[in-house]
């Protein structure tokens, strides 16, 4: 059996949004609420759950058609249709006693197989099962979301020695393959892997702060990039998850901690931190939080609040002497650094690491699984094992050593396999049995650690140190290719600043960009034409993928603005033809090429994929020809692209109109598609291109579409195109004119769209004359070249280099 058919229970701000992902993965799902007391609407709740699905941001669906697999209902009447249901996930308040009544009820009503799971953060599975039939016990487990559940990877399963095998295979395979969640097992124990690590590191991190008198932006800047952490530090995240969870949290991992746990130490909440909540001042969805924006002048001010007075004051960017040495030296540099940063780094992570360390077994078989955890459920770069070995095992356990007084083990009394009572009565499992902090402060797992560090890199392998001291070697599971690895143990075939060829096996190479942003410069042609005379002479196929959080942003806007304000219109134009000529080689490739993007695929790095024979997308992609945002059109054969695209979609009106007018609305409004499923709509994707739900899954994805295409591939046959010339031209000239009096465009928006009326028409032709590639590159570049010197379109692009936003000029 397979899921086929799944109903989340509960649909509050975690239910509607697993429901959504469930749609994504094109899965129908039942979404129950209760009924409210006095309703009109038995299921109003979930009627207005659905609702607010389709219209929050950042968008729950991965497609808005994807609603229509969702169902809403409610609890009495629609408990008969679970019957068919292969999946039941529920996500209900987090009491014990309501989640037990509701699973009473899904005992008598769901089929014999059916696999049932919580979503609780708290409650251990013993306690959700406790007085469940045994049949029911053993199909049931806990799968832990993270909110958003679109966007957040990490998906923690719990299960336990009574559980089904088979079905706990089944959720981890659907949420594997299907919902793009990196499956983490972990054991039944408080906050499992992800949040009992990361709530001591926020609590340490705001108590630390406070207590060593830091500014928010100091604090956030030293946790946040040298630690390869999202920006966002602590503060900001705060302020993202709601400051008021963090003391939700904490007391219901107060009640089942283990006596003795070092988290327990930092459960009190700071009486800053207090008012702030009474005070409603609860982060983005409240009146404020450690940062907020004043915009009581009638302009955005960013405030940040004062951690001894509690009052704001106007942000200002950290200047930390720490920061400067982190960026040469890394991690070790600035722990090392003697300023009050340096200082702040060493006691959050040591701390930290050192609990991390003291973990393993007790929540999680291994490092890799508490690696993957923080990685993928707090967006960390580096998971903490990997933390301690830039730090180096041996010079952390060093200083810990020389700094810490020596810590009980909290685990005296306990010993393997006992279960002890605790404050609330409820019993748990032995406290930090096999690991714990050791006897000198030093976790068991960390010493081991001294002599190799946690990942030991030798030829051809990585290994990594196990709880028993011993190493193994890393293996990822079938399916799961990654150049990270292969970078690991092998040289590139062909390399230069912005891009390398990488062998990935079999005959495939993998073209990486690696410049900043990924953009595309000359080296980045020179390197995908080199590429292609390479695996021309000696390969079989060729993917072009890296593991940069963006596919590329597009072109090198950097160069362009500095050759334009050198006049160097002879450069520019240069560029523009070697970018023409190196994606016409591409796409006409003796061999087949899959482009194989996730997240940005912007501009240039659209127009790159847009000359693949394939494309293997990962969901989260975003792509678009966004050159008009910077007064520019796509000169990289992106307009002859998208006329290709648009005039052989068989579901478009017969004529020579309207493939024009579809290119002209996606081009002009710089379409942007926010996934890979909408990429579809605007043809940036072809109705037979892949796409892969899973980050870890898209270059063994690609490379076999890469490898199934070889036998018999042919390039595309250059194809002619009859454009309508001046009649269409002026079509679309009256719609800009319309949006220009209805206020809707700026006066350089219509230079901008005047031009690319002119490329998409044709130019001076109709529909008797056949215009082939080269023709229509033609046009692209005359246009491209013209705008390129209006002084307004240098103004867009200086604009945005300096902002990130565009320019309304
Ligand atoms: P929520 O308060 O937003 O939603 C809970 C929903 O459950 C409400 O719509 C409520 O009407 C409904 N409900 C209550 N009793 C019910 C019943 N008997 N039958 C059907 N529906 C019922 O809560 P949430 O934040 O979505 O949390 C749900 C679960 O997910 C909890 O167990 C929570 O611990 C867990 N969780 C929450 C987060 C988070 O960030 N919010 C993250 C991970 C896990």
């Amino acid at each position: 059996m397979n899921i086929q058919k799944v109903a989340v229970i509960g649909a509050g701000v975690m239910g509607a949004g697993i429901a959504a992902h469930i749609a994504n993965a094109g899965t129908p799902v039942l979404l129950l609420d209760i009924v409210p007391q006095g309703a009109t609407d038995r299921s109003q709740i979930a009627k207005a759950a659905l609702d607010k699905l389709l219209k929050a941001d950042p968008a729950p669906l991965m497609h808005t058609k994807n609603a229509r697999l969702i169902t809403p209902g409610n609890i009495e009447d629609d408990l008969p249709q679970l019957a068919d249901c292969d999946w039941i996930i529920e996500a209900v308040v987090e009491r014990l006693a309501i989640k037990q009544d509701l699973y009473r009820k899904l005992a008598s009503v769901r089929k014999a197989d059916a696999i049932i799971s919580s979503n609780t953060s708290s409650i251990p599975l013993h306690e959700l099962v406790a007085g469940l039939p045994d049949d029911f016990a053993a199909h049931f487990m806990i799968t832990h979301f993270f909110n958003p559940p679109r966007y957040m990877r990490l998906l923690e399963i719990v299960t336990s020695a009574q559980t089904d095998q088979d079905a706990a295979r089944k959720i981890r395979e659907y949420a594997d393959l299907k919902l793009g969640k990196g499956v983490v097992d972990c054991k039944d124990t408080p906050g499992f892997i992800a949040n009992r690590i990361g709530i001591f590191w926020i609590q340490t991190a705001i108590q630390e702060a406070i207590e060593m008198g830091l500014t928010v932006e100091e604090a956030d800047a030293v946790i946040g990039r040298p630690m390869g952490i999202p920006k966002t530090g602590v503060f900001g995240l705060s302020d993202l998850v709601g400051i008021d969870l963090m003391p939700h949290l904490m007391r219901s991992m107060n009640r089942s901690l283990p006596a003795g746990d070092p988290l327990l130490e930092k459960a009190s909440i700071p009486p800053l931190i207090q008012r702030m909540i009474d005070n409603g001042y609860t982060g983005r969805k409240g009146k404020g939080g450690f940062y907020r924006i004043n915009r009581d002048s009638g302009q955005k001010l960013k405030e940040s609040i004062n951690l001894q007075t509690g009052e704001y004051h106007p942000s200002q960017p950290a200047s930390v002497g720490s920061l400067k040495a982190a960026k040469h030296g890394g991690l070790q540099a600035l722990v090392a650094h003697p300023d009050k940063g340096g200082e702040y780094a060493w006691r959050v992570l040591s701390q930290t690491l050192r609990y991390a360390a003291a973990l393993v077994p007790d929540i999680a078989d291994d490092i890799c699984a508490v690696n993957t955890a923080m990685k993928l459920g707090y967006n960390w770069k580096y998971g903490p094992f990997e933390l301690i070995d830039q730090l180096g095992a041996d010079a952390l356990a060093q200083r810990l050593e020389a700094e810490l007084p020596p810590i009980p083990n909290p685990s005296p009394a306990g010993g393997e396999g006992s279960e002890e009572i605790h404050g609330n009565g409820v019993l748990s499992p032995p406290p930090l049995a096999g690991g714990g902090l050791g006897r000198g402060g030093i976790p068991p797992l960390l010493e081991m650690a001294r002599a190799y560090g946690f990942y030991r890199h030798e030829p051809g392998e990585t290994l990594y140190l196990q709880p028993d001291g011993s190493y193994r070697p890393l293996q990822r599971p079938p399916g799961i290719l990654l150049l990270a690895d292969l970078k690991r143990h092998a040289e590139p075939l062909l390399s230069n600043d912005a891009a390398s060829l990488w062998d990935i096996g079999d005959g495939v190479t993998c073209l990486e960009f690696h410049s900043k942003m990924n953009s595309i410069d000359a080296q980045t042609l020179e390197m995908l034409s080199d590429s292609l005379d390479w695996v021309a002479a000696n390969g079989k196929a060729m993917v072009i993928y890296n593991e940069g959080e963006n596919f590329s942003a597009g072109a090198n806007l950097g160069l362009l603005v500095f050759a334009a304000s050198l006049g160097g219109w002879d450069e520019i134009a240069a560029i523009v033809r070697q970018g023409q000529d190196t994606y016409h080689k591409l796409k006409h490739a003796p061999f087949p090429v899959v482009g194989a993007p996730s997240g940005l695929a912007l501009g240039g790095g659209c127009e790159v994929l847009l000359h693949c024979a394939a494309i293997q997308a990962h969901a989260e992609t975003y792509m678009g020809l966004v050159e008009t945002g910077v007064g520019l059109i796509p000169g990289w054969g992106g307009c002859k692209e998208m006329l290709q695209r648009w005039s052989s979609f068989p579901k478009l009106p017969r004529g020579a109109l309207p493939p024009v007018l579809k290119a002209f609305e996606i081009i002009s409004l710089a379409t942007v598609a926010k996934s890979a499923f909408e990429a579809k709509d605007h043809l940036y994707l072809r109705p037979s291109d892949g796409i892969t739900m899973n980050r870890d899954r898209l270059l063994a994805d690609a490379k076999a579409r890469a490898l199934a295409m070889v036998e018999g591939y042919q390039p595309p046959v250059a194809q002619e195109l009859r454009l309508p010339g001046a009649t269409a031209r002026i079509a679309m000239q009256m719609a800009v004119s319309d949006f220009r009096l209805q206020g809707k465009a700026t006066p350089h928006d219509v230079v901008v769209a005047t031009a690319l009326a002119e490329v998409l028409s044709g130019g001076d032709t109709d529909i008797t004359t056949p215009l082939n590639e080269a023709d229509i590159l033609a046009l692209e570049h005359r246009q491209f070249m013209q705008l390129v010197k209006h002084p307004d379109t240098i103004a867009r692009v200086q604009h945005m280099l300096e902002t990130g936003k565009p320019l309304r000029n």
